[in-house]
């Protein structure tokens, strides 16, 4: 393993063990859940929104180191962006996973790049994004 894996490794472990935006939010504009059977990974996603930015965001859930470190990284790169923000870096970050060119820098996501080659855990990690593609598609229009 490289020391640039090694360091990857960190970050993931790292937001596994002490999750960021972790917890329910006690009011939130959408309550979305999403589940990975091929894992078993669970996640319900609270968005709250103001003014056009996702103001707070949060996640409770169970499952793997990958499924739950990604909820924990893609909540610190959304939260305070505005919802295009978030549904275009949703987009990239998929792509990501899949290997392909992203085109942009996505900064500590970017630890995550080495699950393409992952294809059993590229659920885990897609699963905190396409459940925000389903909380952001339900968000109210004016919020
Ligand atoms: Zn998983």
């Amino acid at each position: 393993m490289s020391l640039l894996d090694e360091l990857y490794q960190d970050v993931i472990l790292d937001h596994y063990r002490k999750p960021r935006h972790h917890g329910e939010l006690a009011v939130a504009d959408v309550v979305q859940e999403g589940i990975n059977p091929s894992c078993g990974d669970e996640l319900t996603l609270y968005l709250k929104a103001e003014g056009g930015r996702l103001s707070a965001a949060s996640f409770v859930g169970e499952g793997c180191a990958i499924s739950q470190a990604t909820a924990s990284l893609m909540l610190g790169a959304i939260v305070g962006g505005t919802r295009e923000d978030a549904a275009a870096l949703s987009a990239a970050f998929q792509r990501l996973i899949r290997g392909e060119d992203v085109g942009r820098d996505l900064g500590d996501l970017e630890a995550l790049a080495g699950i393409a080659k992952l294809p059993a855990r590229v659920k885990c990690a897609v699963l905190p994004w396409k459940t925000l593609d389903e909380a952001l598609a339900r968000l109210p229009e004016a919020s």
